[in-house]
């Protein structure tokens, strides 16, 4: 197994978190990114005592000029390039869309679609140049079927499906995979704020009649992130339990 330098974007919990500790187990060097560095420091903790390697890394998505020197501190404290990119951090600022403010959409398109685009940018060169890299974008099943009171929310992970297969192409023939992992319900932070009521109706039109776990996510994106995913590139693997099948 070669050991890489990974970044994963809202590490703090939740799937991000999840895909740190997955990346970590399989033995790779992980940056820990996001805006609670408390947070961080107690995932970048657990990393250490199981053996493996962490650094962390204040980034708020939110202010895309701030990301740049978020990156940089990252090689700083790896001492070289980034070579496997989870574009994770997500935000939702729900609304139907009559009704929705343009600042409420602008905000979500910013930290959802802009900064992956922004965090690509700074990880792409050193890729092209070392002729390896993964780069893996958390999109979401309502990108592929719609979601009523999600418009910022579908719009910038539907976006992202597209960043995914058109930067793939850019940059396939440098060895440079980038696909998208598009979950279904899973069980975090995100979906903790849905009423009992809400759950129930997501939950029978899930086959398997059950959320995911973050860790269903993470193995996907461990995966991924693997040198046997060598020749996928542009794929959208779905973890939704057969909610949507495409
Ligand atoms: P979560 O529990 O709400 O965690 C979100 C993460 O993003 C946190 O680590 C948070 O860290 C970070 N974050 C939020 N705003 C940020 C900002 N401005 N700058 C930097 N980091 C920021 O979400 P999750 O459920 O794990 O979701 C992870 C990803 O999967 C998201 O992209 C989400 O859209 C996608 N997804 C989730 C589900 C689901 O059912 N849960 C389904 C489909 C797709 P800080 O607060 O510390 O900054």
């Amino acid at each position: 197994m070669t050991q890489r330098n990974a970044l994963v974007t809202g590490a703090s919990r939740g799937i991000g978190k999840a895909c740190a500790l997955a990346l970590a187990a399989a033995g790779h060097r992980v940056v820990l990114a996001a805006r609670d560095l408390t947070k961080l420091e107690e995932v970048a903790a657990q990393i250490r005592e199981a053996g493996g390697t962490a650094f962390v890394v204040k980034l708020d998505l939110a202010d895309l000029d701030s990301i740049p020197a978020s990156f940089k501190n990252a090689t700083d404290q790896l001492g070289g390039p980034i070579q496997i990119l989870v574009n994770n951090a997500g935000i939702t600022k729900d609304g139907l869309s009559m009704r929705m403010k343009r600042a409420d959409f602008e905000t979500v398109l910013d930290t959802n679609l802009t900064a992956a685009f922004v965090a690509i940018q700074q990880v792409t060169p050193a890729m092209l140049r070392e002729r390896w890299g993964r780069i893996i974008n958390l999109s979401s099943v309502v990108a592929q079927a719609g979601n009523a009171g999600q418009s910022n929310y579908v719009a910038s992970k539907a976006g992202l499906i597209g960043l995914t297969k058109a930067l793939a192409q850019e940059i396939a023939s440098r060895n440079v995979t980038v696909n998208a992992v598009a979950p279904g319900f899973i069980e975090t932070d995100m979906t903790a704020v849905l009423s009992a009521e809400v759950k129930e109706r997501i939950l029978q039109g899930i086959p398997m009649k059950r959320m995911g776990s973050a860790e269903d996510v993470a193995a996907a994106v461990r995966f991924l992130a693997s040198e046997e995913a060598g020749y996928i590139t542009g794929h959208v693997l779905n973890v939704n339990g057969g909610m949507y099948m495409s």
